[in-house]
């Protein structure tokens, strides 16, 4: 009796609520993993995390995304969207760092029609962008070409962000 008190505990249901994760999502499978090159997470707060996209427009391509598997931006706490929004402005401060870039694109696709790769997990997406980068890609097709492997962008930005939390 005592174990099934404690499963429906208010405390432990607001504990699933809150952390609820989806075993087939690609950001809950890496929250769930060691932070490395092969997780991509680069820095975690109390309610989101922030991750290298493994498929970037550009190098540099971060997303912010909150642990609770959610498509709808208000069944987050505004404790969580602000934190959304401190770690956007982080991602900015170290990228502008690592990569001087002369500017960004900040976005969530909300949806599929919206466009969203993973609708049932929101994200933010934060792109790094220079001048000429679209025509760049434009002239090489179809085909990504990356300046640099992923690898290397995350010991870089982690290494950053490290740096500027000292
Ligand atoms: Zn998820």
């Amino acid at each position: 009796m005592a174990a099934l008190k404690y499963l429906w505990s208010p405390w432990r249901m607001k504990y699933i609520q809150n952390h609820r994760r989806d075993a087939a999502c690609i950001f809950c499978l890496a929250a769930a993993q060691a932070d490395s090159p092969e997780n991509l997470i680069i820095k975690r707060g109390e309610e989101v995390f922030v991750i290298l996209n493994r498929f970037p427009y550009t190098s540099g391509h971060l997303m912010v995304v909150p642990y609770q598997h959610t498509a709808a931006l208000e069944a987050l706490t505004p404790a969580c969207r602000a934190e959304m929004m401190e770690l956007a402005t982080a991602s900015i401060e170290v990228l502008k760092r690592v990569y001087r870039p002369q500017g960004f694109n900040l976005g969530m696709n909300l949806g599929e029609p919206a466009g969203a790769g993973i609708a049932d997990h929101l994200h933010l997406h934060i792109v790094p962008r220079w001048s000429g980068d679209t025509n760049f890609m434009s002239t090489v097709g179809q085909v990504r070409v990356l300046p640099e492997e992923l690898e290397e962008t995350y010991r870089r930005l982690k290494e950053v962000w490290e740096q500027i939390e000292v």
